[in-house]
């Protein structure tokens, strides 16, 4: 199964992301994790999504649906895959229907009023792990795989205000989109610690 994780920034996409992962070893494909991997290791693509990211912009289309298209012909995506944070606006989702098979798009529907917090207060493991500042109780490492946590370099109150933007205006089209195609699926992703959103997600896969 190909799935879509849609949702605005802090809606939790990456944490059940690896809950769909652990349960279903799903793929999970996050186009934001491939462009830090970039600027980690310094590439032109990475010098390139930087500026953007550090705005809160989109990377520019050409670019990023390269990259998908791309890692769709590896052979690890057989086995079924999860998309995060990709597409994000109606052109790259036309892209990706030109050479892509999607089964499914789980949109995570998060009060806007709650994404700030949530993105500001996020801590971040190398591993793909995510936290909350409010639940770390002084913690700094991650609960996981050990790693040191850190703060993205785009989860900041500025950069925030325009990502939300740019979500709203671009990739909220999607939903509209996905549900004409009878692809939809919503989960609340505002209520309840992460299991229960989980649940639901559950409830939508079987
Ligand atoms: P979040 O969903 O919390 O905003 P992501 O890691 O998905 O975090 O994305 C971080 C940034 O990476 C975005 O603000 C954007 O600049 C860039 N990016 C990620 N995916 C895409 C995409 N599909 N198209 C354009 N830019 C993207
Ligand atoms: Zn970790």
């Amino acid at each position: 199964m190909n799935i879509i994780l849609l949702g605005a920034p802090g809606a939790g996409k990456g944490t059940q992301a690896s809950k769909i992962k652990q349960r279903y070893n799903l793929l999970h494909i996050s186009t934001g994790d491939i462009f830090r991997a970039n600027i980690k290791k310094g590439t032109e693509i990475g010098k390139l999504a930087k500026s953007f990211m550090d705005a809160g912009k989109l990377v520019p289309d050409e670019v990023t649906c390269e990259i998908v298209r791309d890692r769709l012909t590896w052979d690890d995506v057989k086995g079924g895959y999860m998309l995060d944070g990709f597409p994000r606006n109606l052109f790259q989702a036309k892209e990706l229907d030109k050479f892509a098979e999607i089964d499914l798009c789980l949109n995570i529907a998060v009060d806007e009023g709650l994404l700030t917090d949530r993105i500001c207060g996020r801590r971040v493991c190398a591993c793909g792990e995510s936290y909350h500042v409010s639940t770390l109780n002084g913690v700094t490492t991650c609960a996981k795989c050990g790693g040191k946590l850190y703060q993205r370099a785009d989860d900041n109150p500025e950069t925030v205000k325009s990502r939300l933007d740019t979500y709203n205006t671009q990739t909220a089209p999607l939903i509209d989109y996905y549900m004409s195609q009878g692809k939809l699926k919503t989960v609340d992703g505002g209520t309840g610690a992460p299991d229960d959103i989980f649940a639901q997600i559950i409830n939508i896969l079987e």
